[in-house]
């Protein structure tokens, strides 16, 4: 052995000098990293919990959305041509980059749309050309539209990103080539293309088969969910996968991860496999449990490693034998997870959104355009007050003036005439100040836009609203965060308080 490994390290005379100020200078904050955070929308005691459920596609799995998107999209080509769609669209140019969730299908004219909080659509695309102002009016403005009727789809999971991305690439390559469309066919077509897919197997065997490939393997997950048993609460699995999918997913996610826990099904107090939620909370399916290949009704009291199938809200709540608002459910779908849970129980509810990195990136990185863009709002809120100031004075002063001949001298309507003029060239000073904020206020809204998505801009937010996927998000949602690790950061025991709410004639 060297003898300088040996000896002891010397203390840094200037480490404990370190002044103070530099030190709360220094660019490095303690805390979370805000694309890592859980963000509230409604307070929430994690010392009230006593379970926590988890969904397993997108929310203890999460998928590599472009592999996804690529095997879903080959597979339903293949299934097009088959049901006689021409051989061309074996090789049809499309975009996986092109959708994000929360668009709404208008079948009828074959446009993928965006949506604020009122339901007002703001974007829109035919193919992957833009809908001009004129267009999204006459179309969508003009009358008011109703997203849930058959005319319209709405894209609320990952899953169906696919789709979008097809029907677009569809509608632009067939049109192109003079081809009609029949558009509410052509996305009927793809939806059964996909499903029948995914019944199939075709898609599943290929994951099942390569299972790095399509899914990330979180090894935070594991401690994530020991550090929430360790605190006393309970844990249990509500997936729509079944049973051999799941098993094997599981496995590949949690397997080995922690010695103390050999196999995956050590860390669930209870597992219910093939739910088919959202009808799990409406509907008295019954409860099942599986034995090898056998299903039984289930018994209770729900025993720890037991494979339970199917069910309803009303026994899972009991088996659980806890109040409804004990229960947090962590899944990804906004409908079946998330707004169904919130609706038909007392159950708190944490919804994981993998796209809520990148979204908070893209929104740090546009707050100097942010602060900006208040700023022009400030100044146009202050130009337009000012114009009608002037423009009343104006109205006032001309009426004056016109007043019948007698009723006012020579040097008062001289007066009066030079203040018209000096108001007359205020009023078109501030137009002039007023025709560039306009302007520049949309050059930043497009800057924006482009930092979170080259098509559609953010996928919470739409100009200063909410978008109407952001919308349901804050309504159903107690909590939001982009993977079910990020909760290894915070205490189980964790007080999470949602930010205050403001309306309008709250603020400035
Ligand atoms: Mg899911």
């Amino acid at each position: 052995m060297r003898a300088g490994l040996a000896r002891p390290k010397r203390v840094n005379p200037h480490q404990l000098s370190l002044p103070i100020d530099e030190y709360l200078s220094r660019s490095h904050r303690p805390g979370i990293a805000r694309p890592r955070r859980m963000f509230c929308n409604r307070n929430l005691r994690m010392s009230h919990i006593a379970w926590v459920g988890f969904d397993m596609d997108y929310t203890l799995a999460i998928y590599n959305q472009r592999e996804m998107d690529e095997l879903s999209i080959r597979a339903t080509i293949a299934k097009l041509v088959k049901r006689g769609y021409p051989e061309l669209v074996r090789t049809v140019p499309y975009s996986t980059d092109f959708p994000v969730r929360g668009l709404l299908i208008d079948k009828r004219f074959g446009n993928v749309l965006k949506m604020n909080r009122y339901k007002h659509v703001t974007k829109g695309y035919h193919g992957l050309r833009e809908l001009g102002r004129d267009e999204l009016r006459k179309l969508y403005h003009a009358k008011k539209i109703r997203p849930a009727t058959p005319r319209y789809h709405w894209v609320d999971t990952l899953y169906a990103l696919s789709e979008v991305t097809l029907y677009a690439a569809l509608v632009e390559a067939m049109e192109e080539r003079g081809l009609a469309l029949d558009y509410a066919k052509t996305f009927a077509d793809i939806r059964e293309s996909i499903d029948e897919a995914h019944r199939d197997g075709t898609i599943l065997e290929t994951v099942m088969g390569d299972f790095p490939r399509f899914v990330l393997r979180d090894h935070d997950l594991a401690p994530t969910l020991h550090k929430l048993r360790s605190a006393g609460k309970k844990v249990f699995l509500l997936t729509n996968s079944r049973w051999s999918y799941t098993d094997k997913m599981m496995t590949y996610l949690l397997d080995d991860e922690m010695a103390e826990y050999p196999h995956w099904r050590n860390y669930f107090d209870v597992v219910v496999v093939a739910a088919t939620k959202p009808a799990f909370f409406q509907e008295q399916r019954p409860l099942m449990e599986r034995s090898g290949d056998v299903l039984h009704p289930a018994a209770f009291p729900l025993e720890r490693g037991k494979i339970y199938e199917g069910g309803n809200l009303h026994d899972l709540e009991r088996g659980l034998g806890a109040a409804s608002d004990e229960v947090l459910y962590v899944g990804d779908h906004i409908y079946g997870d998330i707004l169904r849970s919130k609706k038909e129980s007392a159950w708190r509810t944490a919804m994981i959104i993998q796209e809520l990195e990148g979204e908070v990136l893209a929104y740090d990185s546009c707050r100097e355009d942010f602060e900006r863009a208040e700023h022009l709002e400030d100044v146009r809120d202050r130009l337009e007050d000012e114009l009608r100031f002037y423009q009343n004075r104006y109205k006032e002063l001309t009426r004056r003036l016109e007043l019948p001949r007698g009723k006012t001298n020579g040097a008062v309507k001289t007066e009066g005439e030079a203040e018209r003029a000096r108001v007359k060239r205020a009023i078109d000073h501030v137009r002039e100040r007023l025709r560039h904020v306009g302007p520049e206020l949309e050059a930043i809204e497009r800057r924006v836009d482009q930092r979170f998505h080259p098509f559609w801009g953010s996928l919470l937010k739409e100009e200063n609203e909410e978008s109407s996927f952001g919308a349901q998000v804050e309504e159903y949602a107690c909590l939001y965060t982009s993977r079910v690790s990020n909760f290894l950061a915070y205490s189980p025991q964790q007080y999470f308080r949602s930010p205050r709410d403001e309306m309008a004639h709250e603020i400035g």
